[in-house]
């Protein structure tokens, strides 16, 4: 292990969990777009899904590395840490802008893994990227917001008890600034399947749990507003560096999972009687797939580190998870071309794999998005939209 791989031990912890959920686990999974309860469930025994969730509330209070720590060496074991990240990130929500009553309501819940906060509902169909266009709504009637309207993508819903929900409280064009106006709701899943909310699987090209929300005259009560009414956009922007940071990491874990098969196999495989990996041609793009990696791992440590001391990190994250999802998708690219056929047999998972972490170029935030932050935040330049 490097001595700036932090947290040694949460890795090797870590490392002999996924042991126990190889590779036919997931593909069994993989083949039947089926949810890996019981990797959820090992991770949620072990506390490790818990561990930025502070102590007071039953989790062990660990800074964002620690986290990070966990995604990646999930994600280099050649698991899938997608099928639960997001309860990492969407606790934030809740944990800076939460009432002390729904802190103390949720949190102590979700630390011992009695509720599942795995959902988290911004995307709508019309609006794609641009979130200020959102057009589910919330009009209070009472002692409740009735909500109408439709999210698609949204992850995990099915899995979860409890999602943080954007929506609209007042209209876009009565606001003064378009970021205004949106409120943050805590979505009890139970009571909303059967007051309002149809859930509708999405099935895409890697098993990631994806569903269409539709609200109907959804009641969600008024005390599950998070924060104040009208602020919730800025509730979402704050979490989505330690978001983009932890998807950030997994990639590593990603990349790195794909170096170390290239070149293992690379070294075993004799072709013209000798290693394939004594040929140029093969190791150079293995060692240029460790460098990308290793050189954006070095810009997560960077993010990272900013945003536990408290220090703005919006383009350092964004930096991070475009490095990191393109470094994965490079070593998944070079990984199969070192397998040759192999490399597309569900049985060496490397597919499954390649499939897995090309998401992250487009979700939670595509690159071009990312793209314009820095080109308009950090360099001045005009902003196109
Ligand atoms: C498997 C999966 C899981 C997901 N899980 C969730 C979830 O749990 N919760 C949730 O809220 N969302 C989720 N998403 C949605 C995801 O965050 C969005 O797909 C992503 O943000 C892109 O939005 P879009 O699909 O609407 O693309 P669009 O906004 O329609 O954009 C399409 C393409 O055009 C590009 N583009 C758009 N505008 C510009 C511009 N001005 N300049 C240059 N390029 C531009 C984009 O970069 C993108 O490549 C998930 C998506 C997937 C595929």
């Amino acid at each position: 292990m490097k001595q700036y791989e932090n947290y040694p031990e949460i890795r090797e912890a870590i490392s002999k969990l996924c042991s126990h959920f190889p590779g036919k686990y997931w593909r069994k999974l993989d083949r039947e777009h089926a949810y890996p309860t019981e990797f959820v469930q090992a991770l949620t025994k072990s506390g490790y899904l818990a561990l930025m969730i502070p102590e007071q509330y039953g989790g062990t209070g660990l800074p964002l590395g620690a986290a990070c720590a966990v995604l990646e060496e999930i994600q280099r074991a050649g698991c899938n840490g997608g099928a639960c990240h997001a309860q990492m990130y969407t606790m934030g929500t809740v944990l800076r802008h939460g009432s002390e009553k729904q802190k103390q309501k949720y949190l102590p819940g979700i630390a011992s893994g009695e509720l599942r906060l795995q959902a988290f509902g911004v995307t709508e169909p019309t609006s794609g990227t641009d979130t200020t266009r959102i057009r589910t709504r919330a009009i209070r009637d009472g002692d409740n917001y009735v909500v109408n309207g439709q999210k698609v993508f949204i992850s995990r819903t099915e899995h979860s008890d409890l999602m943080v929900l954007l929506v609209r409280t007042t209209p876009r064009d009565e606001c003064q600034k378009r970021t205004d106006g949106m409120s943050v709701l805590l979505v009890d899943m139970g009571d909303a399947l059967e007051n309002g909310m149809t859930i509708t699987p999405i099935r895409t090209m890697m098993n990631h749990a994806s569903t269409e929300l539709f609200f109907d005259d959804l009641l969600v009560p008024i005390g599950n507003l998070i924060g104040t009414e009208g602020n919730g956009f800025r509730y979402i922007l704050d979490g989505m560096n330690a978001e983009r940071i932890l998807i950030a990491a997994e990639c590593i874990g990603d990349a790195r999972y794909f170096v170390e098969k290239a070149s293992s196999y690379a070294t075993e495989r004799e072709v013209f009687g000798r290693p394939i990996g004594q040929n140029q041609g093969i190791q150079f793009p293995i060692a240029r797939a460790h460098i990308q990696a290793e050189a954006a791992a070095a810009i997560v440590r960077q993010a990272t580190g900013l945003f536990e001391a408290g220090e703005p990190c919006g383009s350092e994250a964004n930096m991070a998870k475009m490095l990191a999802s393109e470094a994965s998708w490079q070593a998944g690219d070079t990984c199969i071309q070192t397998h040759g056929g192999f490399g597309f047999t569900e049985e060496y998972d490397i597919e499954r794999k390649f499939r897995e972490t090309r998401l992250y170029q487009v979700a939670p935030i595509s690159t071009n998005l990312i793209l314009s932050h820095i080109a308009t935040h950090d360099l001045g330049m005009p902003k196109s939209f």
